[in-house]
């Protein structure tokens, strides 16, 4: 059995640990793992590791920030097959998707890799006579990320290049479903050339959370996760006297219109909502057609669906792996049952699937409900699994006062071949990332990611040029140099052109 342990000071800790959790193989249903679970005291040590480390990172050179990046970089795109296959096995998504949540992290990397550049200040000579003002971003200290199961490499990989590469020093506590991936991360910073104590990681739950957001010396942190952690992060974290990002949850709907190209809309639909059996936090989980177009559309989505491949996640072949565990394939199953009782029309049942020789695997067939409106559970609540919803209205203004309602707003999308249409839509939105004909609207490394309404407390997006304002803060300087004119005192405020 895997022994997962924390990495404190640039060593794993060692010992038995007072409490330890399962980590398991979702295709095989088997307990692959054991994860050491952090008490207060473990936070503390990882917490002083990291103070101490930051006395002398937040003074190391830019250049070597970066030159430490660029070899992280080069480590994890060497192997990131080896990264992709750790996580597969943890999650249960397929070796090939994991291929490009390691890809999409990394990206991440190749940003933090600019970091001289971005950390620029501005300048302005001869703001008064011989004074001049500029400033100048400084890291806060030590920064924690709190981080969800369904992205174990990529989410971390938001947080910790950006807010090393700005002079932090960072305590992860990654998901305890699949936390062997940070651990991998931390060895390879290491390798990279990151000093000791930089970067640390413990493992646990409640109590390894709570430890951070009351430690006195975490200056800030960035969470993801579901939408009640986020708030309690946000409000425990911020009352605490910390800056706090909070990621939240999704209910994404996608808008296809009868003008749409009904093919693109089928495929983008079955790839964005059974992708990651829909464990993304952009999954597609709600299709909102407009007028006769569900009916062109749900022929296309089922056939789809009949050629999907579900399978063990390192399956040669899978295109969907099993969920993250055996409670969570039966909360799903739960809210088929709901949207059943509920009055949907359910398509495509999943509740039954399995895999010849994974009969024990936390596998769950593609779902598919029509006929689904707002007051149904399946339409209010994240189910995060492969259960898509199809809601039908009338009009486009339907459509997107059904989004404008929501109380999530993480990413939409709406398929249309009329540039008006989506124009309308781009604007009206109530949601922090729009997609036009592209179902899941990451933006990539040098823009920010971020949700609107209860998809995110906080007022910083994450990553991009957002993430070095979340990690830094800003200070200006106004300077004189001696000269020979000294005006003596003056209690006036300056004039203008003083
Ligand atoms: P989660 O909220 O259950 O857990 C996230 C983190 O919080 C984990 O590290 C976990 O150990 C910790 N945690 C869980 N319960 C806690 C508690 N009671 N007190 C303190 N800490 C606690 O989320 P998850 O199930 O791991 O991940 C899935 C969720 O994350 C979904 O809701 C998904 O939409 C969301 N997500 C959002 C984004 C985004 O960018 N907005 C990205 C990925 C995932």
């Amino acid at each position: 059995m895997n022994q997962i342990t924390h990495w404190i000071g640039g060593e794993p800790v060692t010992g038995k640990p007072e409490r330890t959790g399962p980590v398991f193989n979702p295709s095989t249903g088997e307990q692959s793992g054991e994860v050491a679970m952090a008490t207060p005291d473990t936070v503390d040590l990882a917490v002083r590791s990291a103070k101490s480390a930051f006395e002398t990172w937040r003074d190391s050179a830019l250049t070597r920030r970066q030159n430490i990046m660029f070899a992280f970089r080069e480590i994890v795109a060497a192997r990131r097959e080896e990264m992709a296959r750790v996580l597969s096995e943890e999650h249960g998504k397929t070796f090939d998707d994991a291929l490009g949540e390691v890809q999409r992290g990394l990206e991440v990397v190749e940003f933090a890799c600019n970091i001289a550049h971005l950390l620029k200040g501005e300048y302005s000579e001869q703001v008064s006579t011989n004074v001049d003002t500029y400033t100048i971003r400084q890291p806060l200290g030590v920064v924690a990320g709190i981080t969800p199961f369904n992205f174990p490499a990529m989410v971390p990989m938001w947080m910790y290049p950006i807010a090393i590469a700005c002079g932090n020093t960072f305590v992860l506590k990654p998901s305890e479903k699949d936390p062997s991936t940070s651990t991998l991360a931390a060895k390879w910073l290491q390798e990279a050339g990151l000093p000791d104590g930089v970067f640390n990681v413990v493992h646990g739950d409640k109590v390894a959370v709570d430890s951070i957001l009351d430690h006195p010396d975490v200056a800030a942190i960035s969470f993801v996760g579901s939408t009640p952690i986020a708030r309690y992060i946000y409000e425990r974290g911020t009352s605490n006297g910390k800056r706090v990002q909070a990621l939240g949850g999704a209910k994404n709907h996608m808008v296809v219109l009868p003008d749409a190209d009904m093919d693109l809309a089928a495929d983008s639909a079955v790839s964005a909502g059974y992708g990651s059996a829909g464990e993304r936090c952009m999954a597609i989980s709600v299709v909102t057609t407009v007028g006769d177009a569900a009916d062109r559309l749900i022929p296309k989505i089922r056939e789809r669906i009949g050629q999907l491949k579900v399978g063990p996640s390192l399956e040669e072949g899978s295109e969907m792996g099993p969920l993250v565990t055996a409670d969570h394939k039966a909360r799903v199953s739960g809210y088929v049952d709901a949207g059943e009782r509920e009055g949907a029309s359910l398509v495509e049942d999943g509740r039954d699937f399995a895999v010849e020789g994974h009969e024990k695997g936390f596998f769950f067939g593609p779902t598919l409900f029509d006929n689904v409106s707002p007051e149904m559970s399946i339409y209010k609540d994240e189910i995060f699994g492969p259960v898509l919803s199809v809601v039908r209205t009338e009009h486009y203004e339907d459509a997107i006062k059904m989004i404008n309602d929501n109380p999530y707003g993480n990413g939409t999308a709406v398929f249309t071949n009329d540039g008006g249409t989506a124009r309308k839509f781009q604007n009206e939105i109530q949601v922090g990332m729009v997609g036009i004909n592209v179902p899941i609207p990451v933006p990539l490394a040098f823009y920010s990611f971020g949700g609107w309404k209860n998809s995110i407390f906080g007022t910083h997006a994450i990553y991009g040029p957002e993430g070095v304002h979340f990690y830094t803060k800003p200070k200006v300087v106004i300077s004189r140099w001696p000269d020979p004119i000294h005006r003596g005192v003056d209690l006036g405020f300056p004039q203008h052109g003083s």
